[in-house]
């Protein structure tokens, strides 16, 4: 049976290190700036590298987030190279996605750092995606529950707004490798995130919290990911930057709360 879906879902788009000027220019007016949806019913955002974020900022219609992929953990200063939650205020920004697990893995970001950049993005008063999910070896481990709770904690310890956070858990075998959680194991994680949530900070933000799945999802099974009762919607990579994101988008429209 569907789930009544009882809050705004999200879907995102996180274009990751891809695209010229050209591309980012191209894919705005040609796809994300013609989605059908209804803003009642649900947030789209996108995510653009750092450098097209101002092209992006300005030609993408106002009913789209621009969101950046990353969000420096100190204030402005002798931060060579880092981008700060100020400087993405100043841009007109208003989200950051945080923790992916290619900035957990690649540049071997803790969770502590991940927290700072919550408190950092908060101070200016950003929205955060906080990625979190285990790899497959811990999955295989039966430690599925433990790695979410663990990125988790670090967040909780940081004492943030939780109604400025949207949860992605994005499995890392299944991101860009084509292996989709099943509904049943995706709907799993978030019911355990959304108990944690409950326990941990409160029931009325558990009941609010969205908590969106992210690996692999396209358009073709998308639509079964989005009737499990705790998915809020996606964090999608590669179909991102294809037209399979407004079969995407539509699909949430179409089960999103009236
Ligand atoms: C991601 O990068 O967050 C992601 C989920 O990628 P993909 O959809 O390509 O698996």
């Amino acid at each position: 049976m569907e789930a009544q879906k009882t809050k705004k879902l999200y879907v995102g788009g996180n274009w990751k290190s891809n695209g010229d000027l050209k591309f980012a220019k191209e894919h705005i007016e040609n796809l994300i700036n013609k989605l059908d949806f209804s803003p009642d019913k649900m947030e789209v955002m996108i995510s653009p590298i750092f450098i097209h974020l101002p092209l992006a900022k300005e030609i993408t219609k106002p009913n789209v987030i621009v969101a950046a992929q990353n969000v420096s953990p100190f204030p402005k200063g002798a931060y060579t190279g880092e981008i700060t939650a100020e400087q993405l205020k100043d841009l007109g920004l208003r989200c950051a996605i945080v923790g992916h697990s290619e900035r957990r893995s690649h540049f071997q970001e803790s969770d502590e750092l991940v927290a700072e950049k919550i408190v950092q993005a908060q101070k200016e008063g950003l929205d955060v995606v906080l990625c979190i999910g285990e790899k497959l070896e811990e999955r295989e481990a039966g430690e599925t529950n433990s790695i979410c709770k663990r990125e988790l904690e670090a967040v909780l310890a940081k004492k943030v707004d939780w109604s400025k956070i949207v949860i992605a858990y994005e499995p890392i075998w299944a991101i860009g490798t084509g292996k989709v959680a099943t509904p049943e194991q995706a709907q799993e994680v978030h019911n355990f995130i959304r108990n944690w949530v409950k326990e941990n900070v409160g029931a009325d933000e558990a009941e609010k919290i969205r908590i969106i799945y992210g690996g692999s999802v396209d358009d073709k099974n998308c639509a079964n990911l989005i009737k499990m009762k705790d998915i809020d919607g996606f964090l999608v990579g590669g179909a991102s930057l294809k037209p399979a994101f407004t079969t995407i988008v539509k699909i949430c429209n179409e089960i999103a709360k009236t």
